[in-house]
């Protein structure tokens, strides 16, 4: 048994060549990966699953052609990518993933997964807006918006958050401590899974002085980032793209 997890890619039509890199580490998996986790942020920006990037086809192919080769895929929401439905799930043969879950993982251990925004509780600024942008009765009206709206709406609050994000310290933006521990201790959970934060780490005593591992996703950029999980344990892999 083998378990994938990725996350943050921030595929956009700017950068086709991480596109390829995930086509081809698909191809490489299609015969060895039970189950494949798409942790949040796979895309750089979603406005509805109507407005789908011809750039996509080709991801929705490999990934329907891992799903008939007996792959299962979950998909779990990130910042950028929230607006991902029910619809473009079914286009990829994917199961959507509340926020929070936990899973088991290939030698029994429990995981909490989650994309990792949430514990981000120190950008006080940023969770506010998490509040508005989670919000099912804002999205509905967001996606009764026309493509030119919603695309406008895109970049605008990509470009909010960037200068925001030049205003803000390195620790604001990473996980806060005492949320993760709250975490931990609410899924009764001794590991946790996440991406966001584009620091990719595996983090011990997360929970307590004597347990909790907290494994961290790497995004795609120069280098490809996956966690394997098998009968053996979690190794966090990466090589350049
Ligand atoms: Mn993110």
């Amino acid at each position: 048994m083998r378990t994938l997890f990725i996350s943050d890619l921030h595929l956009s039509d700017k950068r086709p060549d991480l596109l390829r890199a995930l086509l081809h580490f698909l191809e490489e998996n299609k015969n060895s990966c039970d189950q494949l986790y798409l942790l949040g942020d796979i895309f750089d920006a979603w406005i509805g699953d109507d407005f789908v990037h011809p750039a996509i086809q080709p991801l929705s192919a490999a990934l329907n052609a891992l799903a008939d080769n007996g792959t299962e895929i979950f998909f779990q929401h990130g910042n950028r990518d929230f607006l991902v439905g029910q619809t473009f799930a079914d286009s990829i043969q994917a199961q959507l993933l509340p926020e929070e879950i936990v899973v088991t993982l290939p030698d029994g251990k429990s995981a909490l997964i989650m994309h990792g925004d949430q514990l981000c509780t120190d950008d006080t600024e940023y969770q506010q807006l998490r509040v508005m942008l989670r919000n099912p009765q804002w999205q509905q009206q967001v996606l009764q918006k026309s493509v030119e709206e919603r695309l406008a709406m895109a970049s605008q609050l990509k470009a909010e958050s960037s200068e925001q994000k030049s205003q803000k310290s390195v620790g604001i933006m990473d996980v806060n401590a005492e949320s993760v521990r709250q975490a931990m201790n609410k899924a009764e959970c001794d590991l946790l899974i996440h991406g966001h934060t584009h620091r990719p780490a595996i983090h011990n005593n997360q929970r307590s002085d004597t347990c909790g591992t907290r494994i961290v996703l790497g995004d795609w950029d120069t280098e490809l980032w996956y966690l394997e999980c098998s009968e053996t344990g979690q190794e966090l892999k990466h090589r350049p793209l």
